[in-house]
């Protein structure tokens, strides 16, 4: 059974890489060296010219990360690694709890040591390229020592709770792990601007001027709270540009990037904070929350039903079963189900698009807002001739010509 197992994981492994790599190469066949018809008057030749560059570049980068990685993950199956990394977690301790955060531990601090080459190529050499970047290496080593220190009090916090609970309750933990989860979600959703973003940025509330002017009359029609549009300083790592709606309640508000109000005339600006609203007024946030405790629910009820067959953990090679090995059998197992709901999120998620798409047309300007969506995808180099099947899997966004269409019937 367990070599079953074993070489289940090695097929769902090779068929995910080798899907995902067939779809890059669909994009691949959308390129031009001339300018696309579709994409005339957003693009001029100049522009596409070094988006396809940009794009190409990306491309071939993605190919070499992503064949690296795959490598790297099918030898420690091939050869037995959890196994070996397990033997040292134990060698350490005897305790459970302190295994699995030493076991993953070194696999997340392994992995992300092995692939710094490749973040620090990505940032100040393709990024830098194409007059992307604004990270300095300050900035860069601060972000990975804060990314770690975060990912290791919640990330290690939440796995010593679950392996806690999993040695206390035994075959209902998934119900109790479900609600732990739960609630940590729901205060993560509420706090993480709070909590996690002063971290990394700055967030500030809009200036006194014509624009806070414009948001203020916008947001008193739609009955939204001022005091929850914020700006953030995405400057300080990137020329990108972007906007996003986050939090619940009291908590919830409206970020903008500072690069976004840098680039954009005070309409187009308020059309994208419409946007935004939209999305809160269609209560997307909630909805996602709801959908993400279901599926963890789901996730937790499996893992219940599977963690305790030593199956799992001598397909990885591991005599005595333990939590943490199992956990990373599970982990491969269950991406066919993951490919399934993943697809169902962004269909739903490209639904929402467009449904806060029309609440920013209805109640301010749908030309505003296609103006703005042009800019944005003009100066963030974006694929305008994504692969249907692509974008049908990977998009949680419509393609920007699908919006544009969209938003036409609400043109006056
Ligand atoms: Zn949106």
């Amino acid at each position: 059974m367990h070599e079953f197992l074993f070489w289940l994981i090695i097929a769902i492994l090779a068929v995910d890489f080798l899907f995902e790599k067939y779809l890059d190469y669909l994009n691949t066949t959308k390129w031009s060296d001339t300018l696309p018809e579709e994409v005339k008057g957003i693009y001029d030749e100049e522009k596409y010219r070094k988006q396809q560059a940009y794009q190409r570049e990306n491309h071939r980068f993605g190919m070499l990360t992503g064949s690296f990685s795959m490598v790297l993950t099918l030898g420690m199956f091939l050869f037995f690694g959890f196994a070996l990394v397990d033997s040292w977690a134990w060698s350490l301790t005897s305790s459970a709890i302190l295994a699995a955060l030493v076991f993953f531990g070194i696999l997340m601090f392994a992995s992300d040591l092995i692939h710094l080459p490749f973040s620090v190529y990505a940032v100040f050499k393709i990024e830098e390229k194409y007059g992307f970047n604004k990270t300095t290496p300050k900035i860069f080593v601060l972000d990975k020592i804060k990314g770690w220190l975060v990912s290791g009090i919640i990330g290690g916090g939440l796995l010593a709770l679950i392996v806690f609970i999993y040695q206390k309750t035994g075959t209902g933990f998934w119900f109790y792990a479900w609600v732990v989860v739960s609630v940590f979600s729901i205060f993560m959703a509420m706090f993480y601007s709070n909590l996690i973003v002063p971290l990394f940025n700055k967030q500030t509330p809009l200036e006194d001027g014509e624009l806070r002017d414009a948001i203020s009359d916008f947001s008193k029609k739609v009955g939204f709270k001022l005091d929850n549009i914020f700006v953030i300083d995405g400057s300080k790592r990137s020329t990108k540009a972007n906007a996003y709606f986050t939090g619940l309640g009291s908590k919830k508000r409206i970020v903008l990037y500072d690069t976004l109000i840098k680039d954009m005339t005070t309409e187009e600006i308020v059309s994208v904070l419409a946007h935004e609203i939209g999305h809160n007024k269609k209560k997307h946030v909630v909805q996602g929350l709801i959908i993400g405790l279901l599926q963890t629910g789901i996730v937790l009820f499996i893992l219940g039903l599977l963690i305790n067959n030593p199956h799992l953990s001598r397909a990885l090679g591991v005599e005595e079963p333990n939590f943490h090995i199992g956990l990373v059998a599970f982990g491969v197992l269950y991406t066919p189900i993951s490919f399934f709901t993943g697809i169902f999120m962004n269909i739903l998620s490209r639904r929402n698009e467009y449904q806060a798409d029309r609440f920013a047309a209805e109640n301010y300007s749908a030309e505003a807002l296609a103006s703005a969506l042009k800019k944005l995808s003009v100066n963030n180099l974006s694929n305008l001739t994504p692969h249907k099947a692509y974008v049908f899997f990977h998009y949680s966004h419509p393609t920007l010509l699908q919006r544009l269409d969209h938003l036409k019937q609400y043109e006056k």
